[in-house]
């Protein structure tokens, strides 16, 4: 059994009126939550950073639910190829401010609450002081340099940061949130990319539905925060294989030499250099490294590689040890995926790296990773082992 959850310490709040009451039965029918739960929701207040694919399903499921006052932050402008995913925005918004669209969506979904909007977005001049008047950040940004700021912001704020990314048919969601002794996000990945190692976050595909299930999971665990019940996912990572339809649950550890977390830390304030140089960067011409290892690669072009070249190519399986026993390709090198950064040393640099996972998510992550650590010589494989087991060696195992 799990120890009991922390709630966070939030006042319930005024009582709530009769037509409360009535807009909030459903959720107030539910033992956990109750009416003591929806007044600590209508006393919340909760920052939705973002007014994108995640952020718009969020804050309409928080905003549907009572929270009383839901903060939107985004520097944007509505475009039309944002209205696949992005439900807080339609088609008579493009051109609009995404915060003013947002805001006028939240208020006609729940008159009851209090919108805020902030148009400049998360800055690092603004990014502390903007959480720290927030209970809960919920990150809904696509980028790279915005999820070191949000998560480095939150934790000076001493603020829970409901953390989710997709990246064409897969998804993740964690709770950051150091001050209760979970992991941050530099645990997990201690320096960003370089500007222009991995592609710009307008340049990859995602499934709009799956914004909807991503987005949908973080309302949810912050209203868990909120409401103080269940198991929050402090320390756990939940992987979502939209293809295969699957959820799966990874430990996160903190890690004691986090730079930001850790017992000697180096980062003692916001280090502003760190936040815009990756911040959607538009990919540069790819170099001639980059040419000849590319960022993805598919199973066959990884096995021909491989075959082709054995003492010049090493695969690196990055997935936790319960998933080897399902089944692994002979030769491949094995360090689960939250091992990698103490690893840097070891691996090969004489070698054309190929990063391997389950369905090619958490390999990208590791193989932008890399090259962000001066690794050229590594590229993804894309559809992880699950494509390999389609593609290349039926027999294996699949789950
Ligand atoms: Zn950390």
């Amino acid at each position: 059994m799990s120890a009991p959850v922390p709630a966070l310490s939030l006042s319930n709040g005024p009582a709530l009126s009769p037509a409360e009451l009535a807009r909030y039965s459903r959720h107030i029918l539910l033992d956990q939550i109750g009416v003591a739960g929806q007044q600590k929701l209508a006393a919340a207040r909760v920052l939705v950073v973002g007014a994108g694919g995640l952020g718009s399903p969020a804050a309409l499921y928080l905003a549907a639910a009572g929270v009383g006052t839901v903060g939107i932050a985004d520097f944007d402008r509505v475009e039309p190829h944002n209205l696949q995913r992005q439900l807080l925005h339609d088609d008579s918004a493009v051109g609009q401010p995404k915060v003013a669209s947002a805001a006028q969506r939240l208020r006609t979904t729940n008159p009851f609450i209090r919108v805020v909007t902030h148009g400049d977005g998360v800055t690092p001049g603004n990014a502390i002081d903007l959480f720290a008047g927030y209970d809960v950040i919920v990150d809904g940004t696509d980028n790279f340099g915005s999820r070191y700021l949000n998560n480095d912001a939150a934790f000076f704020a001493h603020r829970p940061l409901v953390y989710g990314s997709v990246f064409k048919f897969e998804g993740q969601i964690t709770v950051f949130d150091p001050a209760s002794g979970g992991p941050c996000y530099r645990c997990l990945f201690p320096e960003p990319p370089a500007a222009g190692s991995v592609p710009g976050c307008g340049e990859a595909g995602v499934l709009g539905a799956l914004c909807g299930v991503i987005g949908s999971l973080q309302a949810l665990e912050t209203i868990k925060l909120i409401a103080g019940i269940g198991e929050p996912l402090r320390g756990r990572l939940l992987t979502y294989d939209a293809l295969r339809q699957q959820f799966q649950t990874l430990q996160l550890p903190r890690d004691p030499g986090c730079p930001l977390c850790g017992s000697q830390p180096s980062l003692r304030a916001l280090a502003p250099e760190c936040y815009a140089a990756t911040a959607c960067a538009l990919s540069p011409a790819p170099s001639m490294s980059e040419a000849e290892f590319p960022l993805e690669i598919s199973v066959t072009e990884a096995k021909q590689l491989r075959d082709a070249a054995p003492d010049r190519t090493r695969i690196i399986d990055v997935r936790e040890p319960y998933e080897l026993e399902i089944c692994q390709i002979a030769g491949a090198a094995h360090i689960p995926m939250r091992q990698i950064p103490e690893h840097l040393d070891t691996l090969p640099r004489d070698r054309h790296l190929l990063i391997l996972c389950h369905a090619g998510g958490r390999s990208r992550r590791i193989t932008e990773f890399l090259r962000a650590h001066g690794f050229t010589a590594v590229s993804n494989i894309a559809g992880g082992i699950d494509a390999w087991a389609e593609a290349i060696e039926p027999g294996l195992r699949r789950y």
